[in-house]
């Protein structure tokens, strides 16, 4: 089970500094200790072995020692992004039925309110004060039960639980380490939420399963992730970190001198970005694919050549193919359809939601990952967009990855979302929305794109936005964009 990968660092590495905080440093003794105590008042607030422990906490060690209880315990670990709302709330409480629930003072109120009577409530310092001297032992788990749920980002509809079990945890942390050769030497800059799939098992286990140390950062901020890469070897980051990067002029190749790996996932890192950065830093960005339910799938390789717009080949243990969305039929090599997975890595299925797990699953047990792509000839994968954001204009596909590629890579052109707005002729018209950089003339740019691109491709028409939006992971909304759009052609 997790907790005994875990143990097998904290005994290994028990001396080598675990996470270094502001304020702080915590050896791999100290987490464990401190786990292993929290572990014990955690159990007598009901987390037994299956129960959810609800979190809804400020990025913090207590935070992450918070989650390694949970799992010593047998529990499972819930942990929601801070940014949702009362009534999203009430909806993951409901659905989730927790036993426990960690929340931040300010929120107390309104876990009163929609917890009903068999949750307990309580703030991280309530649970930390006066813990006992003892350690609670461990509960061992079987490699099939959950160690945790995470709720999806909601980018195309209500976020979805889902049940990641011990053994998708451990193969998953096993295989990255290997393939992007963590050692104890490593010192990862770690500066992402601790409730989503990245920040939480792809840095936190690459760092735990190697017995590595974390630089912790509460947020992303640019400046002091510069000033940390002196003395760091990792850097884990969503497509905005390195447009964040590269926007601040600290940022140079002597930063970075010292880093041996830039990780990037998430979102797509436009391919101008990645050029950028290589030019900028002498780096080229190591690009990988994965989401909530699957944990990583692909990954560029970490010798060899990291292409640019590529998320590279499926992982070892991993199986990748690709279909028709429609039929399931499986597609050859070069054809774009729909990315499915088998492997160890692959999730349970969706709390409480047999249908929809059902759903999407092939009857071979393949996931439906919901993106679609294509193999090129070298093995390596490139994503068009999710099926959702497919846009279908009078009878024909388009793909937005390409259209936004052909924007992105505009010197005028911050970075592009093209999305399909109905239109009364052909169905969906595809309309680009772009953050400009600097002037921007929509008409001229329309014009050139057609040397680029078949008619049917160029956007009917090209809005600017100041700013797209996007949610905590940098994942733009194209959602909210439809909507907003929506009465374009009307
Ligand atoms: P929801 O499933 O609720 O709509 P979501 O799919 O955004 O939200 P996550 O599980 O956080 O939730 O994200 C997984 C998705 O992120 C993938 O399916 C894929 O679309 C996208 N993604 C992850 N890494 C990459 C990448 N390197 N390039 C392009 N897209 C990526
Ligand atoms: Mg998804």
């Amino acid at each position: 089970d997790l907790y005994s990968r875990f143990a097998q660092s904290f005994a290994r590495h028990a001396d080598r500094v675990f996470i270094e905080d502001a304020g702080r440093d915590w050896t791999y003794r100290d987490i464990a200790r401190a786990a292993g105590r929290l572990a014990g008042r955690l159990i007598a607030l009901g987390a037994a072995s299956g129960e959810r422990v609800l979190v809804q906490t400020d990025k913090s060690v207590e935070t992450l020692i918070l989650y390694i209880a949970t799992v010593r315990c047998g529990a499972v670990y819930l942990p929601l992004n801070v940014d949702y709302t009362e009534a999203e709330l009430a909806y993951f409480v409901g659905d989730a039925t927790p036993v426990l629930a960690v929340c931040r003072e300010r929120s107390l109120d309104l876990f009163g309110r929609i917890g009903g009577k068999g949750l307990a409530i309580r703030t991280l310092d309530q649970l930390f004060a006066d813990l006992p001297e003892e350690e609670a032992a461990p509960v061992a788990r079987a490699p099939d039960d959950i160690a945790a749920i995470l709720y999806t980002s909601g980018t195309t509809g209500k976020p979805k639980g889902a049940m990641l079990t011990h053994a998708n945890l451990v193969s998953n942390g096993e295989v990255l380490i290997d393939l992007w050769r963590f050692t104890p030497e490593d010192r990862l800059i770690h500066a992402l939420p601790i409730f989503h799939v990245h920040g939480l098992f792809v840095a936190m286990h690459c760092a735990l399963f190697s017995g590595a140390t974390v630089i912790f950062m509460g947020k992303f901020d640019a400046a002091a992730v510069i000033r940390a890469m002196a003395g760091a070897t990792v850097l884990m980051g969503v497509p905005t970190f390195y447009i964040r990067l590269l926007a601040d002029p600290a940022f140079t190749r002597e930063a970075g001198a010292n880093m041996r790996l830039f990780v990037s996932g998430s979102a797509p890192l436009s391919a101008d970005i990645h050029r950028a950065f290589e030019d900028r830093t002498g780096h080229r960005v190591l690009e990988r694919y994965g989401m909530t339910e699957t944990g990583m799938i692909t990954s560029n390789p970490y010798d060899g050549e990291r292409r640019a717009g590529f998320v590279g080949p499926p992982l070892p243990g991993v199986l990748l193919r690709i279909a028709e969305f429609e039929t399931g039929r499986v597609l050859q090599q070069g054809e774009v359809g729909i990315v499915e997975v088998k492997g160890p890595n692959v999730f349970k299925g969706y709390w409480r939601m047999p249908e929809k797990t059902a759903a999407e699953f092939r009857p071979d047990g393949y996931f439906i990952t919901g993106d679609m792509g294509f193999i090129d000839t070298d093995g390596s994968v490139q994503l068009v967009g999710r099926e959702k954001d497919l846009i279908i204009t009078g009878g024909l596909n388009v793909y937005p990855a390409e259209v936004e590629a052909l924007l992105d890579d505009r010197p005028d052109v911050a970075e592009a979302a093209v999305i399909g707005v109905p239109h009364p002729d052909f169905g969906e018209a595809v309309v680009a929305v772009v953050q400009p950089a600097g002037a921007f003339d929509a008409e001229a740019v329309r014009v050139e794109m057609r040397r680029d691109l078949a008619a049917f491709k160029v956007p009917k028409t090209i809005l600017t936005l100041d700013e797209l939006p996007r949610n905590t992971m940098g994942k733009i909304q194209k959602k909210l964009l439809r909507e907003r759009y929506a009465d374009l052609f009307a």
